[in-house]
């Protein structure tokens, strides 16, 4: 399996990772146009939060929702490790280093060491066979049969 060019995963069923049906059958997907992986988008209306603002545990469940974070902002979004005060490193993504910035300012208790991102997908692009919205009851069962 090779990467897909568009939403930077080999595996093109390996997401929703939690709570698959409940996450399929309720909320909004980026549904890949090139290999046809969907991956929650949904925003929270509430805070105006989606899946990709919240930390990761590692860098390759960050990857797997970076392509919702660089289709929400339209660029190229970083993803960056943080540590905690007890030394516990989690990813997080950022649209911009200014936007890490603010967030660490917010955040005390986190530190981003060198202020890098540690992985970014280089150059932003739109695909034409992309969709985001709600799959239909059919395309959820399809797809559950997918993944397993
Ligand atoms: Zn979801
Ligand atoms: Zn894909």
């Amino acid at each position: 399996m090779s990467l897909c060019k568009e939403c930077y995963s080999k595996h093109n069923r390996i997401t929703p990772l939690n709570g698959v049906r409940e996450c399929l059958e309720n909320h909004e997907q980026y549904i890949c146009g090139s290999c046809g992986r969907c991956i929650c988008i949904q925003k929270d209306e509430k805070r105006n939060l989606q899946r990709w603002n919240f930390p990761f545990q590692s860098l390759e469940t960050a990857i797997l929702y970076l392509r919702t974070a660089d289709v929400t902002e339209e660029k190229s979004c970083g993803i960056y490790c943080l540590t905690n005060n007890n030394g516990r490193e989690s990813y997080k993504i950022f649209s911009s280093d200014e936007a890490l910035d603010l967030y660490l300012k917010k955040n005390k208790n986190k530190r981003c060491s060198d202020k890098v991102p540690v992985y970014r997908f280089s150059a932003y692009q739109t695909f034409t066979g992309t969709q985001i919205r709600k799959l239909t009851t059919t395309e959820v069962e399809q797809y559950l049969t997918e993944i397993s």
